[in-house]
């Protein structure tokens, strides 16, 4: 069938649309059909159209030209179905229609048809073949990056020359393999602080390219690029940050991550000294952390006064906590301690220092994945206790309890052969000489684990704190008592007794906003005293009280140690999961 080019003599690709058919008004079999082509146009094509005998079925990848037919009908011509060997030839002519970064290989619809017409029709001669086509080298290695074929291919292009050859054949340095840009390091480092003065402003098709070069570049690179301040550092971060934070904390232990020999070579010539280094904002946010956790390792309590003097360290519940506490070991009793951190958690949580819910107290105190399972809504640390579990024949079984219940992977063991930057709350009390009275086997009359039990339980407990009426924060009646604590003292630098008003019993809250209806209403909120029960006491949910006044708690029952014969009561025979539902699903805090 007669078709007209238009003039726009480039080659086009496409897949087919439908082709043939019975032709109801003529009860014969179609000569035709249409494709879409990546132009955007839905074209015409006939039978007489098509190159070589195979005729294409729906979704067929075809590549053609576009033109005008019969009755100016946009139409294709010289169809060739992307799979004999002439086809990949006139492939080639497609691709020389191109200039360089003209076609995005990322996300192209054509790319693995087209891949697979080359490799079908080339064989095992294609990576020789592909290489002296005459189709660009910068089009090659973009098409088969990543793919099967592209080391070789990389290597039939490259093979004797540098980053700077590349680079004039108008290479992006993107579709560059990891290696080369390491074996071309000085090249790769000039080329791209070049490109950042060229670039003060870069478009968002600019910044796309440089977030899959640092994608694409090995650590090594990374940091050398950062050392050089080649990019700023916050376009580093953004796109290698974590890599960076896990190269920073491996380097202060023993499982510290290779690099390659340039970037060790280059440090001398980048820092003139380890000041230099901790200071660079790439790894200054990183460094800074493991330094106090060094300083913390070597018992240099100078610690307590950095991290009391930084806003942002002394709001991380990390920092905060180690620096109340680690102070007190070894020069106060368990009750001592216990009173004063508890205090400082407190006056730190309400004072909104740091939130409860905040991720790095986990890094502290490690999560349960035992408690998620049955407390569905908090996340809780593990507070995990031994216990030798009698078995039907005699015989003992070591098992761990969180909450009464099986732990199944207690994370309250210290493990003082790990990295200190890794170190959790037990592994930092045991290394100040914190033992657990019989080793292995932690009690709950061991201070780590009341320490861990009570940190939940504030937690539970301050989830709940907020004013039902205005949604702020409620305010605890304080009631203080006296203690006495040795404390590291940062004015003369030693340790020194001190007299302490610590909070404790805080039960009754109250709403301190005063336009709010509920200004100045006290509600008793407390954990259950009942043997093994978790439950919230909240006066604001419950009303049954024993004759002592006392409130009933809905879950076991107790309610006050008159009445100590209710304890236990535990679920009822109800799962966490049914429990939870009863009590809770009138709740505004409720999540299903
Ligand atoms: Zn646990
Ligand atoms: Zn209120
Ligand atoms: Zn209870
Ligand atoms: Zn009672």
């Amino acid at each position: 069938m007669a078709v007209n080019s238009t003039g726009s003599d480039r080659w086009y690709l496409g897949s087919v649309l439908w082709y043939g058919g019975l032709n109801n008004k003529t009860g014969k079999e179609n000569q035709f059909g249409f494709l879409q082509s990546e132009s955007g146009a839905e074209l015409f094509f006939h039978k007489s159209d098509l190159v070589g005998s195979q005729l294409p079925e729906e979704n067929s990848p075809v590549l053609f030209r576009e033109g005008v037919g019969k009755h100016a009908k946009p139409s294709a011509y010289k169809v060739h179905l992307l799979e004999t060997a002439e086809t990949a030839d006139r492939l080639v002519d497609y691709f020389s229609a191109f200039g360089p970064e003209k076609i995005y290989f990322d996300g192209w619809a054509q790319r693995e048809k087209v891949i697979t017409c080359f490799t079908r029709a080339w064989g095992k001669n294609v990576v020789s073949r592909l290489a002296s086509s005459g189709i660009a080298p910068y089009h090659l290695l973009a098409l088969f990056q990543q793919r099967q074929h592209s080391a070789e291919l990389f290597e039939a292009i490259a093979a004797d020359k540098d980053f700077n050859d590349l680079i004039a054949l108008q290479i992006s340095p993107t579709v560059l393999p990891r290696a080369f840009i390491d074996a071309h390091i000085d090249q790769f480092a000039a080329w791209v602080k070049k490109w950042t003065e060229d670039h003060p402003t870069p478009s968002v098709v600019q910044a796309a390219l440089i977030r899959k070069l640092l994608g694409n570049i090995s650590l090594s690179a990374t940091l050398y690029l950062a050392f050089f301040n080649c990019l700023p550092g916050k376009t580093i971060l953004e796109h290698r940050g974590s890599d960076i934070e896990e190269f920073i904390l491996r380097s202060f232990g023993q499982n510290k991550m290779a690099v390659e020999q340039y970037v060790r070579e280059a440090y001398p010539r980048a820092f003139a000294s380890k000041a230099d280094y901790y200071r660079h904002p790439v790894f200054r946010d990183f460094i800074t952390p493991c330094l106090l956790k060094q300083k913390m390792f070597r018992k240099d309590f100078s610690f307590v006064s950095d991290i009391e003097a930084s806003p942002t360290l002394s709001a991380i519940p990390e920092f905060f906590i180690l620096a109340k506490l680690l102070p007190l070991i070894g020069r106060n009793d368990d009750t001592v301690i216990q009173s004063v951190i508890l205090h400082e958690i407190w006056q730190a949580l309400l004072s909104g220092q740091f939130t409860a819910g905040h991720p790095a107290i986990f890094r502290l105190f490690p999560q349960c994945a035992s408690l998620q399972k049955r407390f569905r809504h908090i996340r809780l640390s593990c507070e995990a206790f031994h216990w030798r579990a009698k078995q039907a024949d005699g015989s003992t079984e070591n098992r761990f309890l969180c909450r009464s219940k099986v732990c199944d992977e207690p994370r309250v063991l210290p493990d003082l052969s790990k990295a200190f930057v890794d170190f959790s709350i037990y592994d930092w009390l045991a290394h100040y000489g914190m033992q657990y009275l019989v080793a292995g086997e932690p009690s709950k009359r061991d201070f780590p684990i009341r320490l861990a039990g009570y940190f939940n339980r504030i937690r539970e407990l301050f989830a709940r704190l907020c004013c039902r009426s205005c949604g702020l924060l409620m305010v605890p009646n304080m009631k203080y008592s006296r203690v006495e604590a040795t404390v590291w003292d940062p004015e003369s630098k030693g340790f020194v007794r001190r007299p302490f008003q610590a909070a404790y019993r805080l039960t009754v809250f109250k709403c301190a906003s005063h336009g709010c209806e509920q200004f100045n209403i006290s509600h008793y909120i407390n954990h259950c005293i009942g043997y093994k029960c978790s439950e919230i006491i909240d006066a604001r949910d419950l009303t049954e009280k024993c004759d002592e006044g006392r409130y009933i708690c809905t879950s076991c029952g107790s309610c006050c140690t008159h009445h100590q014969e209710k304890y236990g009561n535990v679920n009822n025979g109800e799962s966490e999961e049914v429990k939870y539902e009863r009590i809770y699903s009138g709740s505004p805090y409720y999540i299903p």
